[in-house]
């Protein structure tokens, strides 16, 4: 295409311009540097042989799953991942149906007796579950990197190739997902937890002094607070009245079978 263009980016040439003005002391000669060849762009090049085989095997690969997966180290990732991809929840709703209906009715028990029920997690997804339980093994030094199982759908790696920063990547984990250390639990978040199913539920109960609450047949029990929960057998008694199990090596943890 040819044609021309007015103005001062047209002249290169150091006879014509003067920038501050944008005028010319002098017109370019019309059949020289006045006029402009525009070409098109070139058009895009072929691909090799070697790179449409290429193409071909990753289109193929995608399409049968297979593409080739990465790991993504342990670490604060991994706490966005579970928000994203398997959030846990801690609505009653989400529990199984006979398991809600007992959990409810408990602490329906210790609120009119006048405690605070705050909670924190009913249902788990087993991606959350899975995680959960490595990283505080590994995070607590119950078990190396490399023991961690692989699970589908959870792309990891747990093992930096250093066990301190296998650890230190486990813990932020930990922290992330908020979960409960020693003291306050001694037990690694289960793989088969009662929460994937909906039958569990953590809750941190609170009340000053001595509460009377009715248990189940309506008797009405009294009951101290005891800041720690695990020790507090009277209140575990109530909740049993309810089948709302008190797991004694976990604070917050309530389910169907005390598992
Ligand atoms: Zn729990």
């Amino acid at each position: 295409m040819v044609g021309r263009i007015p103005g001062p980016i047209c002249f290169m040439t150091d006879e014509g311009i003067d920038e501050g003005t944008l005028s010319r002391t002098r017109m370019p000669t019309p059949e020289t540097s006045g006029t402009h060849t525009l070409t098109p762009v070139k058009s895009k090049r072929q691909l090799t042989d070697t790179e449409k085989k290429l193409v071909a095997d990753v289109k193929n690969a995608l399409q049968e799953g297979l593409a080739p997966i990465i790991p993504i180290k342990s670490g604060a990732y991994w706490v966005t991942w579970v928000e994203n991809n398997a959030k846990n929840s801690r609505k009653m709703s989400e529990l199984n149906t006979a398991f809600k209906a007992n959990a409810e009715a408990f602490i329906k028990a210790l609120e009119d007796a006048g405690a605070t029920v705050k909670i924190r997690n009913t249902k788990r997804s087993a991606k959350s579950a899975y995680l959960f339980h490595w990283s505080w093994k590994i995070a607590l030094g119950k078990c190396k990197a490399s023991d961690a199982e692989k699970m589908a759908g959870v792309d990891i790696e747990w093992d930096h190739g250093d066990d301190e920063k296998s650890k230190s990547a486990a813990l932020e984990m930990v922290t992330g997902f908020g979960l409960a250390v020693p003291p306050q639990s001694t037990d690694a978040p289960s793989l088969t937890s009662n929460h994937i199913a909906g039958k569990a539920i953590d809750m941190d109960i609170t009340w000053t002094g001595t509460i009377k609450v009715k248990k189940k047949d309506n008797t009405e029990v009294s009951v101290i607070y005891m800041a720690n929960v695990n020790a507090n057998t009277v209140l575990h008694t109530i909740g049993a009245s309810y089948n709302v199990i008190k797991r004694t090596t976990d604070a917050p943890h309530w389910s169907v079978n005390g598992g």
